[in-house]
């Protein structure tokens, strides 16, 4: 038996990258598993299609997380679609570069809204229906530790919040049996930060191992959080990152 059986996750952000590997793999342990996604609905599709052929149930919703109703929607139909909860994770995200003078209001609430209300309200929602052995589980950054050049400013504010965020919610849920934790990722080879852009050598540089990760090693370490091996393991920062933050 596969150690996720009969539990049900929602991955916010599933439709590509980081997410996308992380629904595969909550699935290949024996997950059902919902994810979000803003606007890639045939790529969401996809990630579906491969929860399916491995036997789970699985679940598309479109929801922008910049929207705090349509994530609480998004959770309150997960929790209805398998008739459980048990696995949140608060992936969604985007990169905000450029110097902060020319960071407009709307970026910062974008942004804020995205990285930190979402997080915040998906949680309130998913504790709503969790029960003993819950787990909450965020994409952090490694930049919440270390910032190593100028430009991301808003970004690295942003993710430092989940810090906060995890360790306050660890005491709040601790007792009924579900744990919270933050996942910080390095350079991962995604849509977002490709392996063979311009300034990706510069970010190799950065690490101890010389090389970006990959989608699947931040889906690890998610699965392993998710696991009921990781009981012990709240509110903690846990760096997966080659070595940015060492
Ligand atoms: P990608 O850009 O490759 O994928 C982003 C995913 O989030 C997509 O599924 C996208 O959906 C979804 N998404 C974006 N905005 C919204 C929104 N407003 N509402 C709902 N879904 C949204 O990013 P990554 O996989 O690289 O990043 C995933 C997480 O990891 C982010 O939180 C990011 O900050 C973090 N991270 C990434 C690092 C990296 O080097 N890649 C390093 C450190 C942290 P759609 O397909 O519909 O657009």
């Amino acid at each position: 038996m596969q150690d996720l059986e009969g539990k049900a996750a929602l991955v916010t952000g599933g439709s590509r990258g980081i997410g996308a590997a992380i629904a595969r793999r909550l699935a290949a342990r024996g997950a059902d598993v919902a994810i979000t996604y803003a606007h890639n609905g045939e790529k969401a599709a996809a990630v579906v299609a491969d929860i399916e052929a491995a036997g789970r149930r699985g679940l598309a919703v479109q929801a922008d997380s910049a929207d705090p109703r349509a994530v609480t929607a998004a959770v309150n139909q997960t929790a209805r679609a398998f008739g459980r909860m048990d696995i949140l994770v608060n992936n969604a995200g985007i990169f905000p570069y450029g110097p902060p003078e020319d960071v407009t209001l709307e970026e910062i609430d974008r942004t804020i809204g995205i990285h930190v209300k979402a997080v915040f309200v998906a949680s309130q929602a998913a504790l709503r229906h969790m029960g003993e052995g819950g787990r909450i589980i965020s994409i952090g950054s490694c930049f919440a530790q270390r910032v190593p050049h100028g430009g991301v400013t808003l970004y690295a504010m942003s993710k430092s919040a989940l810090i906060g965020f995890t360790k306050g919610l660890a005491h709040d849920v601790g007792a009924r049996g579900i744990t919270v934790n933050v996942v910080d990722p390095g350079s991962t080879d995604t849509d977002m930060n490709p392996a063979d852009a311009e300034g990706a050598d510069g970010q190799r540089a950065l690490t101890a191992v010389g090389h970006f990760g990959a989608p699947e090693d931040i889906a690890s370490m998610v699965a392993h959080l998710a696991s009921p091996e990781s009981r012990f393991i709240t509110g903690a920062s846990l760096a997966v990152d080659g070595g940015h933050n060492a």
